[in-house]
């Protein structure tokens, strides 16, 4: 169905917000105008649910995260930015493949399956995005995925 992706994101993660038990702050960076795309509204909340989940898990006490939506010429980039412990290049590839965790030792005592960003993966694939890491050492992670967008112009409408 087609959703106002702005409110639709920002629903999600006062949801989140009001759910998390850590103090890590939110902070939103989103377009004070609607955004119309076409998606699956459950499959996007869990595709949602998935990246922010990690970045709160992979927080340090007080870290930030960050909301953003930028609009491209045909398609939307969506990112979850943290202050957490990072993702070491040499293992950036591997963090959407089903079952893989970085450092069992590090991220034992956090729990997870190793899924999350694999079901995230799977369902953007499936609305025609891509999602893709980029992170560094001790400093911290951005998680971005696109979306199919078209762009109506105001005289499209008229
Ligand atoms: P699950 O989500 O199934 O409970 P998980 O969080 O370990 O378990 P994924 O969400 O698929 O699994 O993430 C895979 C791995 O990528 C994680 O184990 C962690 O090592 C790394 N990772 C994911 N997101 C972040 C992040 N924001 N900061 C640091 N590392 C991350
Ligand atoms: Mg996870």
């Amino acid at each position: 169905e087609w959703v106002n992706f702005v409110v639709f994101f920002d629903r999600i993660i006062d949801r989140l917000e009001m759910a998390k038990n850590s103090n890590v702050t939110f902070k939103r960076q989103l377009p004070k105008h609607a955004i119309f795309v076409e998606i699956d509204e459950d499959k996007m909340t869990q595709v949602l649910y998935n990246i922010i989940s990690n970045a709160i898990k992979y927080s340090p006490e007080g870290g930030q995260v960050s909301f953003s939506i930028k609009e491209e010429e045909e398609k939307i980039i969506v990112s979850i930015s943290d202050e957490g412990m990072g993702i070491p290049k040499e293992n950036i590839g591997k963090i959407f493949d089903r079952f893989y965790r970085v450092d069992k030792a590090r991220t034992r005592k956090l729990g997870g399956t190793g899924l999350g960003l694999a079901i995230a993966k799977e369902m953007v694939n499936a609305h025609g995005g891509a999602i893709w890491a980029t992170s560094v050492e001790g400093k911290g992670t951005v998680i971005s995925f696109s979306l199919p967008y078209e762009r109506f112009e105001e005289d499209e409408w008229s």
